[in-house]
């Protein structure tokens, strides 16, 4: 294949395919972006003005919209073609969403505006809390938490304080080797020590070890469910009454309930605590750390505990908000969360209503197990258990033609699709983790297993073709070591210019 990264000789234009200059490289002395016409009062003397910006960027303005608009369009998202990436739930965001957020009323409100003025906006947050404690089955609910992992924090902290009122305060945390990185991650900051807690063949949790492990000194279980392997605990409703005698409690990272939502709820089958991802499962863009909202839904044990400020009720049913909460484990946030995120949850849905959001779980599980069954014969299954939400692969078959996880997703990258999730969960040896989501129809799901198996038949036939990928990309493979140790953040002047 052609290098079209390092085109030969000089280059008429700039293309498309072609890697872009910085600005600062492309800058020449002189040019400006603008032009005013010449003075007619006097000149005003400003005090503070800074004469020269060393190396600043002296441009036309057509360069600028030239070189951003350019840029513009390297984007892959979820608006150009299917993301697989597992765990991450890269689902459709419906425009009717982010109408809504933009409203005016809603899009230039303030948290400092007073509570009356924010009735609407108010009146939105509860609206959303009955829907999600619905969906959910729990009791009680707050909003705050940016994030999933600030939702996880949020919900072993209110363990944390409920174990300590009940005067049972305990140490350790106990976390499957299938669970989401961010859960030993939180357990371990919010003080306890944490124990791994093997799968079985199945790749769910081992009741056997689950009986040994859970001893006394067990805060809580942190549950993904489904699991990170795409499998859901089918021992549920035995795993809780095992913690619960052992006077523990179920926290469950509820990041996936998007192979959940309509078909069973949390609150009915044992869980004490769980976050939600309002970024996955009822849609929003996110990915490259845009905003998010992890809210955290608790049994009415944990509610005495929730972040303040809560949301209550007036007498004549208006909402409020309460401060006065001497057991709150105190603020995680600012203010009351990301409220576009909470415009655009409730817009969601109820743009798809009851019908529809049920159709939604089930579609999601639909096309993870038909990637599944089509993908089965050409990369190694590990865990036979049938898939909810996306499908774990592992590259053991490629693996003998020298042929990795990380160099498949990168000839995915030739093929025209994002890469799916490499290497994750770690419980699999060269994992291939795939989340088509519902949003994929068939006819892309069927474009995908045929570069998947297209790449499958290289990795036997021609495996440098695979491990030198991707071969169309401006920038072929980066040292992802020397990226991650030695990261160059900032344009430095060439030496000869700065002497
Ligand atoms: C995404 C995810 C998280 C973390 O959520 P963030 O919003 O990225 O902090 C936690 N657990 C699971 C299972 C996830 O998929």
């Amino acid at each position: 294949m052609p290098d079209l990264s390092q085109p030969a000789g000089s280059r008429a234009a700039r293309h498309q395919v072609q890697n872009e200059d910085l600005l600062f490289e492309i800058s020449s002395p002189g040019k400006c972006g603008y032009q005013l016409p010449a003075l007619d009062v006097p000149a005003a003397e400003l005090a503070h003005t800074r004469q020269e910006i060393q190396y600043f960027p002296e441009l036309s303005e057509l360069e600028v919209i030239r070189h951003f608009t350019r840029l513009s369009t390297w984007n892959y998202g979820v608006d150009t073609g299917i993301y697989p990436l597992g765990s991450c739930t890269m689902k459709y965001n419906a425009r009717i969403n982010e109408l809504v957020t933009r409203l005016d009323g809603l899009g230039d409100g303030h948290p400092l505006q007073s509570e009356a003025l924010s009735q609407g906006a108010l009146r939105i947050m509860q609206l959303l809390s009955q829907y999600l404690l619905e969906i959910t089955g729990m009791d009680a609910i707050t909003l705050q938490p940016a994030a999933g992992a600030q939702g996880e924090l949020t919900g072993i902290l209110l363990v944390r304080a409920a174990l300590a009122a009940r005067g049972d305060a305990r140490r350790k945390v106990l976390i499957p080797d299938s669970a989401h990185g961010t859960n030993p991650a939180t357990a371990a900051i919010a003080g306890y020590q944490v124990e791994n807690l093997k799968s079985n063949p199945g790749g769910t949790v081992d009741m056997s070890s689950l009986e040994r492990q859970m001893t006394g000194d067990v805060a809580a279980l942190m549950l993904t469910n489904p699991n990170t392997l795409g499998i859901f605990e089918e021992d549920i409703h035995r795993i809780a009454d095992l913690v619960h005698q052992r006077g523990g409690m179920l926290y469950m990272d509820g990041a996936n309930m998007n192979a959940l939502v309509g078909r069973s709820r949390p609150g009915d089958f044992g869980v004490d605590v769980m976050h939600l991802n309002l970024h996955k499962t009822f849609s929003t863009p996110h990915g490259g750390g845009g905003p998010g909202a992890g809210p955290v839904a608790v049994q009415r044990e944990l509610s005495p505990f929730l972040p303040i400020p809560v949301l209550a009720t007036r007498p004549d049913g208006s909402p409020r908000l309460d401060f006065d909460r001497p057991r709150s484990i105190g603020r995680v946030r600012a203010f009351y969360g990301n409220f576009g995120m909470f415009t655009r949850a409730l817009a969601y849905i109820m743009a798809n209503g009851c019908d529809g959001l049920l159709q939604t779980t089930e579609d999601a599980v639909l096309n993870a197990n038909y990637l599944r069954k089509k993908l089965e014969d050409v990369f190694a299954l590990p865990y036979p258990t049938p898939s909810m939400h996306e499908v774990v692969f592992s590259d053991s078959l490629q693996a003998a033609r020298g042929v990795h996880t990380g160099d498949i997703a990168k000839r995915l990258i030739d093929y025209g699709f994002h890469p799916y999730t490499v290497s994750f969960p770690l419980v699999v040896r060269g994992a291939l983790m795939i989340e088509p989501t519902e949003s994929a129809n068939l006819a892309e799901l069927d474009q995908f297993i045929g570069a998947m198996r297209a790449i499958a038949q290289e990795a036997q036939a021609t495996p440098e073709l695979v491990t030198s990928a991707p071969h169309t990309t401006k920038i072929r493979r980066l040292d992802e070591v020397a990226a991650a140790r030695n990261p160059v953040l900032r344009w430095q002047p060439p030496p000869c210019a700065s002497s």
